[in-house]
């Protein structure tokens, strides 16, 4: 099998641009030949037209070993001022820029050039490779895979590394991300007579309001058992709730009847999405009694959660990892990943790759070259240790 450089397929890897609403089938076709070409026994599930997870194995299915996991998926570059060509990798010093070059194709770049030197026939445990659509709009792709293999009756190794880009940090926690559609149904009337009617906008306001003293509330109040060090780690060591988007009414001179608010609520770690969801029908309930009487009316529609993650300290991974991160304790991302819906299928992961999160989503993003080159021999090494015959 010819050697592959972690560079050159980063270069190609970037060149496939897979922006979320874009199809991802191209850059699957690629990785999942890679990993067929290193002897893995490749499987492409799709979930709608051109989108697809592959998973790829190799070893003992019956044995526990390790998962390898990356999103395929990056977000758009519409609008950034790009100093280059986003989707064709530039070196520049010592560094390599392109929409993804980070966040996070440096790992499966780094990963599919480490497969070809594995002794893939020689493992006492299994190696798994799940690549994933849609991490960047909600987790799509891993949650449509957990579920895929829950009902197949088929399980992953219990521990997993997703190499999103954290400097070569070991992080075991982040918070969730839980959406919702507030509806406010309100009552139409001419503008001169807004007493006939009951404003959905309005009551969209008040909700707004309730929401941001909901968050005071949430901001001033500290979760029981949470260890404190992952609380610490977290930029923000509390739930945090946003409206994204409002659309509501019809025309300047109409009472509204309508109004839709699109909340997200990032939950803690052990925190289920639907308390949340339950917080924020509470303040909408509130809003609701006052309106009642003139016909308005407040619905909570839950639309997707990617769940938190917390992987307990002291994993046989974070010890296997410990030797090349950048700092010994584990801490938390401040950003979501797939691990939150692996854990739902029993894995325990770690977040660790090449790259900051800092420069991930930006124009210009880039990947050091010495920390990708780093990655693949993280992950050889991972591999080796985990899954090898000693
Ligand atoms: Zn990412």
């Amino acid at each position: 099998m010819r050697a592959l450089d972690p560079v050159d397929a980063l270069a190609t890897l970037v060149a496939f641009p897979t922006v979320s609403d874009r199809p991802v089938t191209e850059l699957a076709a690629w990785m999942a030949q890679r990993a067929e070409d290193a002897g893995l026994r490749v499987e492409r599930f799709e979930t709608s037209p051109g989108k697809c997870n592959v998973l790829a194995t190799a070893g003992p299915e019956e044995e526990d070993g390790l998962l390898l996991s990356g999103h395929m998926d990056v977000v758009p570059v519409e609008g950034q001022p790009w100093s280059r060509d986003p989707f064709r990798l530039a070196a520049v010093g010592d560094r390599l820029y392109g929409r993804g070059a980070c966040d996070m194709k440096a790992f499966l770049a780094a990963v599919s050039s480490a497969l070809p030197d594995l002794p893939l026939d020689n493992l006492r445990r299994r190696l798994v490779l799940a690549w994933t659509h849609d991490e960047e709009v909600g987790c799509h792709g891993s949650r449509a895979l957990v579920d895929r293999l829950a009902a197949e009756g088929r399980t992953l190794p219990s521990l997993a590394l997703i190499g999103e880009p954290t400097d070569l940090r070991i992080l075991r926690a982040h918070a969730g991300h839980t959406t919702m559609r507030v509806h406010c149904h309100g009552v139409a009337a001419h503008s001169s007579r807004p007493s006939l009617g009951a404003s959905a906008i309005t009551m969209a306001g008040q909700v707004l309001a309730g929401l941001e003293r909901l968050q005071a509330t949430l901001a001033a109040t500290r979760p029981d058992g949470l260890d404190p060090l992952i609380l610490d780690a977290l930029e923000n060591p509390y739930p945090v709730l946003n409206c994204g988007q409002v659309h509501g009414g019809t025309a300047v001179n109409v009472v509204a009847d309508h109004c839709d608010l699109w909340i997200g609520a990032r939950q803690l770690p052990g925190q289920p999405g639907e308390e949340l969801v339950a917080r924020v029908a509470q303040v909408c309930a509130e809003v609701q009694a006052a309106w009642a009487d003139r016909g308005g009316r407040i619905t909570v529609h839950p639309l997707h959660e990617a769940p938190a993650l917390l992987t307990p300290a002291g994993t046989p991974l974070e010890a296997l990892l410990r030797p090349h991160a950048r700092d010994p304790r584990p801490g938390a991302a401040p950003f979501a990943t797939d691990g939150g819906n692996l854990a739902r299928a029993g894995v325990q992961s770690l977040v660790f790759g090449p790259g900051s999160i800092d420069v991930a989503h930006k124009p210009d993003e880039y990947v050091p070259v010495d920390q990708l080159l780093a990655a693949r021999e993280v992950v050889s090494d991972v591999v080796r240790r985990r899954c090898l015959r000693a």
